[in-house]
């Protein structure tokens, strides 16, 4: 049929209990086991939400929640991860098309997902299908999303944000060139990477260069956003470095669209 068909008679367990998962994980994206769960991205200032970013869980029989870190390279691996990223896409945009307009929804964007010919159209149709503005909803890039076919990637990413998609650097200072990206492309928000903000206590580097990208961010015209928060002393630090938002345990893990209603509704209320 066009494909090899190759006998591994050696097949060792590892690539065996792999190929399994990857059946499996097709099986859950089209039964239904997948489901999103959303953390609050607050303001620093208020402490109000003013988006929620959507993470991908797959609610196994057997095995219980599994965690993104554990099937997404997987889906990577095997292309899956285009169906699996537009139902994120597509559920995202329907969940906060519920939400208050004040509330913007992040989605994460993979490397290959982004190189798909058909991504901005099924950005679009994602939109359309659900009703929510363009405006809405951030696009999560990580800077090694941006390493493979940059040109492309650049046209496709200047297409959704004229059409008013905001975009964003996710992971922020754990690549090799996170800063040389900025001037190629106008991101609408930067997004620090937790590994800082663990450092915080412990080295003054940490700090220097939360300020450092921070002012940066300011000069051009860039939200920061400082991930993993998890203590009132860290988001002090944070905030004494001018951030405008954070996201992280301290505010709330990623929790259920049910829990979500619930604390939206409270902010409305309050
Ligand atoms: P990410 O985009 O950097 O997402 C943030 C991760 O940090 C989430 O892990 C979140 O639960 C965790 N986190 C948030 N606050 C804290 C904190 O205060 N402390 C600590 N220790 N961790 C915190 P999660 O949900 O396991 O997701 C892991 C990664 O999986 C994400 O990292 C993202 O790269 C990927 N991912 C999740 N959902 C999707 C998806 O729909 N599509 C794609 N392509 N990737 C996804
Ligand atoms: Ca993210
Ligand atoms: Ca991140
Ligand atoms: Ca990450």
């Amino acid at each position: 049929r066009g494909t090899h068909c190759v006998f591994e008679p050696q097949m060792d367990e590892h690539a065996r209990a792999r190929r399994a998962l990857e059946h499996e994980l097709r099986d859950a994206l089209t039964g239904g086991a997948l489901e999103l769960h959303y953390q609050p991205l607050v303001d620093l200032g208020t402490r109000r939400i003013k988006g929620l970013e959507a993470l991908v869980r797959w609610r196994h029989p057997e095995r219980g929640l599994i965690s993104p870190g554990m099937f997404i390279p997987i889906a990577e691996e095997t292309g899956l991860i285009v169906p699996l990223g537009e139902w994120v896409l597509r559920q995202a945009c329907e969940a906060a098309a519920r939400w208050p307009a004040w509330v913007s929804i992040a989605v994460n964007v993979s490397a290959l997902q982004l190189r798909y010919r058909g991504f901005a159209a099924s950005v679009l149709a994602a939109l359309a299908a659900s009703g929510l503005a363009a405006a809405r909803l951030e696009l999560e890039i990580t800077e090694s999303v941006l390493l493979e076919d940059t040109e492309v990637n650049l046209e496709t990413l200047h297409t959704l944000r004229r059409l008013g998609v905001r975009i964003s650097m996710d992971d922020f200072g754990t690549g090799y060139s996170s800063i040389s990206y900025l001037r190629r492309f106008p991101f609408d928000k930067i997004k620090i990477d937790r590994s800082f903000v663990r450092d915080l206590g412990a080295s003054a580097e940490s700090s220097a260069i939360i300020r450092a990208v921070v002012g940066l961010g300011a000069s051009l015209g860039i939200t920061t956003l400082v991930e993993g928060v998890e203590t009132e002393a860290q988001l002090e630090a944070v905030r004494a470095e001018g951030a405008q938002e954070m996201q992280g345990f301290l505010f709330s893990p990623p929790r259920t669209m049910a829990e979500i209603d619930v604390l939206l509704a409270a902010q409305e209320a309050g």
